[in-house]
């Protein structure tokens, strides 16, 4: 099946050309039409498998087939992300699927100044790309009227909740008129997904794919046993002698992600770490020197990681296990895209072997375990409990509430 039987115009399918896509991947097989045809839709995926252009592209159509004179302030479509980074993606895609399309759009997201996005709404927009609370501080300021809002996206709206956005989200839903066609696009479907799509969609057509790369076969995954306290330089005897060159490893916390990252460049890595603390331009840099090359380390905690597109990324490490194992899913998801193999490498401590029990079981699979020699870990030391800031410890399972 080509793009041509989707009934995407000539523009937007010249665009495609150009992109190299030579056919349409599973939900943007199922969800263009279904948008085309003005239905709601709430879709089951995540990053990797095509979803932003499943959106981008029919609500590009949408748009320039029913074009309208642009008012100032006013916005078409809104796209709501949970990062800045996805709001970066999206807004890119955006451009370069709309390119020979005469409409507008923008992102707008937190950490960078406010004045030249005012000067950008102020003008009105066919899409707005955007991040939950930038765009509240845009709309207590007066600086964008979202009242004719024809077409609203979700972006990945269990990271939202998951971040706290929800009553930021709660806020702008308020304020976009009733009429409107929503699409909700979200990896998991917890109760609290559930509720927030009940509340939001109309008759919406479920569509889901298969979760990408969920540990798929091309994914070598190892275990490293190692004690706490050299997980650090078993990481950069593997990134040495094993000659890995472009490396996303994971850490729990913002913290440890900085402090790690500045550890390997002591140990002669070159090494960058993102997360959210972190200057918009600082994570935008780390991204780009990782992209070309020229940082081969990027350090990152999931929420700054997620969204990141890296295509074909050979090595990922978890330095530290996730506590919610779904996590690991999707950490790992991130190496042997598109049938090329990677690695994915995780360095567990004996505090970590109940999350390693937790993800095993979620992923129906026993990891293979492979001590390095050097690195043998001290079988004396006893389990302590680990600090994530919550008061529950146990390995978290997200799909008890999945449909
Ligand atoms: P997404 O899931 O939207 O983050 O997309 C993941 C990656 O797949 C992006 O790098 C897109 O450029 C790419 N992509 C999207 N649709 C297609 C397609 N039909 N054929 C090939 N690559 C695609």
């Amino acid at each position: 099946m080509s793009f041509t039987t989707l009934g995407l115009s000539k523009p937007i399918l010249n665009a495609i050309k150009d992109e190299g896509y030579d056919k349409p991947t599973p939900i943007q097989k199922k969800a263009i039409p279904v948008v085309l045809e003005g239905k709601d839709v709430l879709g089951g995926a995540q990053t990797g498998t095509g979803k932003t252009a499943s959106f981008a592209l029919p609500l590009l159509q949408l748009l320039s087939t029913k074009s309208k004179k642009r008012v100032s302030k006013q916005v078409r479509a809104l796209i709501l992300t949970p990062t800045r980074e996805l709001a970066a993606q999206v807004g890119e895609s955006i451009k370069t699927y709309g390119k020979y399309l005469p409409l507008t759009s923008s992102i707008i997201f937190g950490g960078v100044g406010i004045n030249p996005q005012k000067a950008t709404l102020r003008k009105g927009l066919d899409l707005l790309v955007a991040t939950p609370g930038r765009l509240l501080d845009h709309v207590g300021q007066g600086t964008v009227d979202l009242s004719h809002v024809e077409y609203l996206v979700l972006d990945e709206a269990d990271r939202m909740l998951d971040m706290g956005f929800i009553h930021d989200i709660k806020k702008v839903l308020a304020i976009l008129p009733k009429k409107k066609q929503t699409l909700l696009f979200s990896a998991t479907f917890s109760n609290d997904i559930k509720k927030l799509a009940d509340n939001l969609l109309n008759a919406p057509v479920l569509i889901e794919v298969a979760k990408r790369n969920a540990t798929a076969k091309d994914i070598r995954q190892i275990v490293h046993p190692v004690d706490k306290t050299k997980k650090r330089d078993l990481l950069t005897h593997l990134i040495k002698s094993e000659k890995w060159k472009q490396v996303l490893v994971f850490t729990r916390t913002k913290h440890g992600a900085n402090r790690l990252s500045k550890q390997l460049v002591m140990d002669g890595i070159s090494s960058a770490a993102i997360h959210g603390n972190k200057s918009q331009g600082a994570r935008t840099k780390a991204l780009a020197d990782f992209k070309k090359g020229s940082v081969s380390v990027l350090v990152a905690t999931d929420i700054a990681a997620r969204g990141i597109d890296i295509e074909q990324l050979p090595n990922v490490v978890n330095f530290e296990l996730p506590n919610i194992s779904e996590d690991y899913v999707h950490r790992i998801g991130r190496t042997g895209r598109a049938g090329n193999g990677g690695i994915a490498s995780s360095l567990v401590c004996v505090d970590e072997l109940e999350y390693l029990r937790g993800i095993e079981k979620l992923t129906k699979q026993k990891i293979n375990k492979v001590t390095i020699k050097g690195f043998e870990p001290d079988m004396s030391i006893k389990p302590e409990p680990i600090n994530n800031g919550r008061r529950n410890n146990k390995p978290k399972n997200r799909r008890a509430g999945r449909r």
